[in-house]
């Protein structure tokens, strides 16, 4: 499920660097082929964000259970870590879909 998306016409390999700046547009341009497709990544980002919500929220019930006393601010500091990192993976949830040259004419 998470890998780095990947041309759908010839199967051109993205960086992630390059996945991260095709995420801010709706389209992009394969650099191998040259042939544009869509680049789908609000579905996919918003589930991958609602997972890592109720993962930090479990975790945080985890952390609570081990550790009574601990300070409110470590377990903030804990789920902003987490958060941060779960928006690290939003290019590995990013699709490249192919545009049907029909349905654009
Ligand atoms: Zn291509």
């Amino acid at each position: 499920m998470l890998k780095l998306p990947v041309c759908p016409y010839c199967g051109a390999a993205y960086y992630y660097k390059d996945v991260k700046n095709a995420a801010k547009q709706k389209t992009a341009c394969c650099h191998h082929c040259k042939q544009r497709f869509a680049v789908r990544v609000r579905a996919p980002r918003a589930v991958l964000l609602l997972c890592a919500a109720l993962l930090m929220v479990l975790l945080d019930f985890l952390i609570l259970s081990i550790l009574p006393n601990i300070h409110l601010l470590g377990l903030y500091l804990t789920t902003l870590c987490l958060l941060a990192c779960s928006l690290f993976l939003v290019p590995y949830v990013v699709r490249f879909i192919p545009i049907d040259k029909k349905d654009r004419k």
